[in-house]
């Protein structure tokens, strides 16, 4: 027994090592053809990395991605930062999503840096040396909104200071930084809502905060600008408007405001915050009945008011991808035309803001 003892283990042993020749060399063409560059690890690493961060169906989605059965494929789900990141560069249902709204918000950027340093060119040439000296001392008092929100006195604008300075221009960078946030905000999250469920969810909160944003700083221009000579009116519309604001963002940050039971809930918040806006319109052309300003800036609101309100429609009702599903997976879906329509809108709104500010700097309180 203990000679076929011997004879069986070394024949066994003769095996393992035949077994461990093999695995060696197994081992040696796999780094060579599977991962020029490191280790076994490393090329199944990479197997499961490519595996991993591969397109997949709707049907594969877990549950928190599932939110458009009409977008039927190019998903990604559960993807690295680093390629969450890159894939910016490459075709899938968000491509367009994250650019439609980065593209705006470098737009937006580029307004705010015109804005600040080109708005005299928009006056006539004899209020030109005003815009300048105002510019420059009315940009810190963005900083301090308390202070800005104090200078909505009329008292501020009397007298001869109303007409050696043009009107202050915080209400206007307010819209701006407003829209910049918003539009940042959600690309950011398009870009970075494939990492997992919980980054999902916490990018989704600042999603809905960046929006909460955008319809609050809508307000200042057309509330300050239109109430300005009546302190009570403007602080008590901006006033409110704030709250609002402050409120609607502190919900949106909520983990429940997300829920699927609070969708109606969000939309309605969303909803009323915007629709309030027609109450100060709707003042503002009473008080003004007699200026043409009154009657353009209010076309441009209800402009902006048609693509906001067109938009939502066609985000609610998920058109055209509910029409031939899956056609749409990459371009041309309702979330881009959304987008679009959002960051027309808001160049509207510059816009009409702009016509205020020209307004303002003509006439000032005293003029009106
Ligand atoms: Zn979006």
């Amino acid at each position: 027994m203990g000679s076929e003892g011997q004879d069986e283990s070394g024949e066994l042993s003769s095996m393992g090592v035949t077994r461990r020749r093999n695995k060696v060399e197994t081992v040696k063409e796999m780094n060579a053809v599977r991962s020029p560059l490191g280790s076994p690890r490393k090329a199944v690493l990479e197997l499961w990395g490519s595996v991993k961060h591969q397109l997949v169906e709707f049907s594969a989605l877990p549950a928190h991605l599932r939110d458009n059965n009409y977008i039927l494929g190019h998903y990604r789900v559960d993807w690295s930062v680093k390629r969450a990141l890159f894939s910016i560069f490459e075709m899938h249902n968000e491509t367009f999503n994250v650019w439609t709204h980065l593209v705006g918000f470098l737009l937006f950027l580029g307004l705010t840096i015109y804005t600040a340093t080109h708005l005299p060119n928009i006056v006539e040439p004899n209020t030109l040396h005003r815009w300048h000296s105002g510019i420059m001392e009315s940009l810190p008092s963005y900083l301090h909104l308390p202070e800005a929100l104090s200078s909505c006195v009329p008292g501020t604008f009397d007298g001869t200071r109303c007409v050696q300075r043009p009107i202050t221009r915080w209400p206007f960078f307010v819209f701006l930084a407003g829209a910049m946030f918003c539009l940042l905000a959600s690309a950011i999250c398009h870009l970075f809502s494939c990492l997992s469920a919980t980054a999902f969810y916490a990018l989704m909160r600042i999603d809905y905060a960046g929006i909460s944003t955008l319809i609050a700083a809508s307000f200042y221009p057309p509330v300050y600008y239109s109430f300005m000579c009546n302190p009570v009116l403007c602080k008590m519309y901006l006033g409110l408007i704030t709250t609002m604001g402050i409120g609607t963002i502190l919900a949106s940050l909520l983990p429940i405001f997300q829920t699927s039971e609070y969708r109606a809930f969000r939309a309605s918040l969303f909803f009323t915050m915007g629709v309030s806006g027609i109450i100060p319109c709707v003042h503002k052309v009473l008080l003004y009945q007699d200026e043409p300003i009154a009657y353009k800036t209010l076309y441009m609101e209800i402009a902006m008011g048609v693509m906001y309100g067109l938009g939502a429609l066609i985000y609610a009702t998920r058109i055209p991808e509910r029409w031939r599903p899956g056609t749409f997976d990459i371009i041309g879906n309702s979330h881009q035309v959304f987008h679009i329509l959002v960051v027309a809108g808001a160049y509207t709104h510059y816009q009409g803001g702009l016509l205020y500010l020209k307004w303002r700097d003509a006439t000032s309180c005293s003029m009106s």
